[in-house]
């Protein structure tokens, strides 16, 4: 076993401190990662303070890895030590399923298995994250990461990149569409991007006035202060899409309400209480309310390799892992600009 670096919240009340964990040497299909960048997810940050339930204590976090493989199993013939390779938020899942078969991993009927928060399939214990600096990952849940994406700010494509990536595509986003973005987040900030490169005209709806140039700057066409409630009644019926990254509990019939007929409004932000719908809302315009759960492992590397051909990639802050409290903090604020990675490096000085 590898005695390995790594921060870890001891329960829901503390914050993240550094421990040391042990990573296994890799099995014949396995990969051995050292771990350059980790993105700080919102996620993180819900599964830290157990708000979504069932949290596994000590946590390492960290599902938006990047790193190089520093060893590889016998049978393995994807990867070869040096590669620049990726890890999401799932490690495994069962195989055998009609959703995994479909290479919708993440919608596995037995569950896919966290890169952490979760147990391991061959019942070895729990699963530690990316706020570490290696990783044992088999090769069929391992992403390559294309030239020319610049490592660090790669990073937040393997959970916010594909998050919104997905649905974008799924749901049959086009050039012309009037998309919205609720939230100038880590996701909103790239489905701000994405949206705009599939040829949509993006508008942000954000509580931050601050964010506005940036908004702009990121690629969006037009924002909107929600603070403002003159913005409902001058964007009602607006939208074709509206895609919600907001992480705490909002009025969804407020955003609805700017759905044109027929549009479809995706929930990808997951707050820790439900909040109600009106019949009404739907009903009105026979607008549609889904959801999405980031993306199949196929998707993923399609999206890494439209963001490389797109020349895109997150805007990124990077922090050393002794500032991570911090970074918790000021997400918990919306300041984030736009996604907080951790410069893995500084878990061994
Ligand atoms: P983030 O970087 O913290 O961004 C969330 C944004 O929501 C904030 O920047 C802020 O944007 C807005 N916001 C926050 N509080 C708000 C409030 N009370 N009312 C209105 N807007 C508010 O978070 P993230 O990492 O992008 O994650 C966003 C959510 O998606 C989290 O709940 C996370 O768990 C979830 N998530 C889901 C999936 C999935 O597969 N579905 C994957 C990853 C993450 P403005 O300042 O612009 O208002
Ligand atoms: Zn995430
Ligand atoms: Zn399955």
């Amino acid at each position: 076993m590898h005695a390995t670096p790594a921060y870890a919240a001891a329960d829901a009340a503390s914050p993240l401190a550094p421990t040391t964990i042990e990573r296994r040497p890799p099995g014949p299909a396995e990969v051995l990662i050292d771990i350059l960048y980790c993105g700080v997810c919102h996620s993180d940050l819900h599964q830290v303070r157990d708000e979504w339930g069932g949290a596994i204590f000590p946590m390492v976090p960290g599902h938006e890895i990047v790193g190089r493989v520093a060893e590889v199993g016998g049978a393995v013939t994807k990867f070869a030590v040096g590669d620049a390779v990726g890890v999401g938020c799932f490690v495994d899942s069962c195989r055998h399923c009609a959703q995994c078969e479909a290479g919708e991993e993440q919608f596995c009927e037995q569950g896919m298995t966290g890169t952490y928060n979760a147990m391991a399939r061959d019942g070895s214990g729990p699963t530690y994250g990316g706020y570490s600096t290696r990783i044992t990952v088999d090769q069929d849940y391992v992403l390559r990461i294309p030239e020319g994406l610049p490592l660090d700010a790669a990073a937040p494509l393997l959970c916010a990149g594909i998050t919104t990536y997905s649905p974008l595509r799924h749901f049959g986003v086009e050039a012309g569409d009037e998309v919205a973005v609720v939230g100038l987040g880590g996701l909103g900030h790239m489905a701000v991007k994405l949206a705009a490169a599939m040829g949509a005209r993006v508008t942000v709806l954000s509580t931050s006035e601050s964010k506005r140039d940036d908004a702009l700057a990121l690629g969006a066409h037009a924002f909107a202060a929600t603070r403002d409630k003159a913005t409902f009644k001058a964007l009602a019926k607006s939208f074709d899409f509206i895609v919600d990254s907001v992480s705490a509990p909002h009025d969804y019939n407020a955003y609805l309400s700017l759905l044109k007929t027929d549009g479809t409004m995706i929930l990808l932000g997951i707050p820790e209480t439900p909040a109600p719908v009106a019949a009404a809302a739907l009903i009105m315009q026979r607008r549609r309310l889904t959801g999405s759960l980031i993306g199949g492992i196929r998707e993923t590397q399609e999206m890494l390799d439209f963001c490389a051909g797109h020349g895109i990639a997150a805007d990124i802050e990077l922090i050393d892992i002794a500032d991570i409290n911090t970074a918790y903090a000021r997400m918990l604020k919306g300041d984030v600009h736009y996604r907080f990675v951790i410069d893995i490096a500084s878990l061994s000085r």
